[in-house]
């Protein structure tokens, strides 16, 4: 399974992930249509499944030119069966989804959205985060609880460290600066930086990162409890 990053809108992060045998896709968050599909005119890929982590218009955007162009099924939470239009399989929490070679694990994560999903593709190690968490950030708390958010950045903590994190935006320098301001010393963050900011100076974006990078330097991870990431969460709204 091949995995382009396709970038739409400012600053979002859409995803194809292609099966290279048969060109088969799916499309993870299509903020808009068109960039989404140049790629697949370009590259003659076949697009199958629209997946949708939550249901703010930044995400969903291209759902309906994609869907009529290709006749491509969306999948989403069965939360946000209100709120996407459209929705052909409903998805539950803990659920294995599969269709040839795309086979993922769904991780219901409240707090942007209540519906809020993850997509955990276990066997290439890799998960898609949406606006729940940033490399360095997470998502800001609209619809569920500062606990909930709490609880859903455990979850994906819980997760190999090897895995590699797909994330929604490309809000990584900005939030390594607010990281940066409450653990200056920390060694792996001042590398993390380095790092960054090497790729954003060649043009490169900074997806993906990993389970590990984010667990050694996302301040909003090394919380130690959720009076401590509420704190941060609340700061970090108005930075
Ligand atoms: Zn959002
Ligand atoms: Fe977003």
């Amino acid at each position: 399974m091949k995995i382009e990053i396709i970038k739409c809108l400012q600053d979002n992060f859409s995803y194809l992930l292609i099966n290279e045998k048969n060109s088969d896709a799916c499309v993870i968050d299509p903020g808009e249509a068109k960039p989404v599909l140049k790629y697949i005119e370009e590259n003659k890929i076949n697009l199958k499944y629209i997946l949708n982590t939550h249901h703010h218009g930044d995400h969903i955007g291209g759902n309906k030119i994609l869907k009529d162009m290709f006749k491509a099924k969306i999948l989403a939470s069965k939360d946000d069966r209100e709120k996407i239009p459209m929705i052909d399989i409903f998805l539950n929490d803990g659920q294995v989804w599969k269709d040839d070679i795309f086979e993922f694990k769904v991780i219901h994560v409240p707090g942007h959205t209540l519906g809020h999903i993850c997509f955990y593709f276990f066997n290439e190690k890799t998960v898609f985060t949406g606006d729940t968490l940033f490399s360095l950030g997470c998502g800001r708390v609209f619809e569920g609880s500062h606990k909930d958010m709490f609880n859903s950045l455990l979850k994906l903590k819980s997760l190999p460290p090897v895995t590699k994190v797909y994330f929604g935006h490309e809000y990584t320098l900005n939030n390594s600066i607010f990281c940066n301001k409450f653990d200056e010393n920390n060694p792996e963050l001042n590398r993390k930086i380095i790092d960054i900011k090497k790729k954003l100076n060649n043009g490169l974006p900074t997806v993906p990162s990993s389970i590990k990078d984010e667990l050694d330097c996302n301040i909003f991870l090394r919380a130690k409890n959720l009076k401590e990431f509420s704190k941060l969460r609340d700061l970090k709204d108005n930075f």
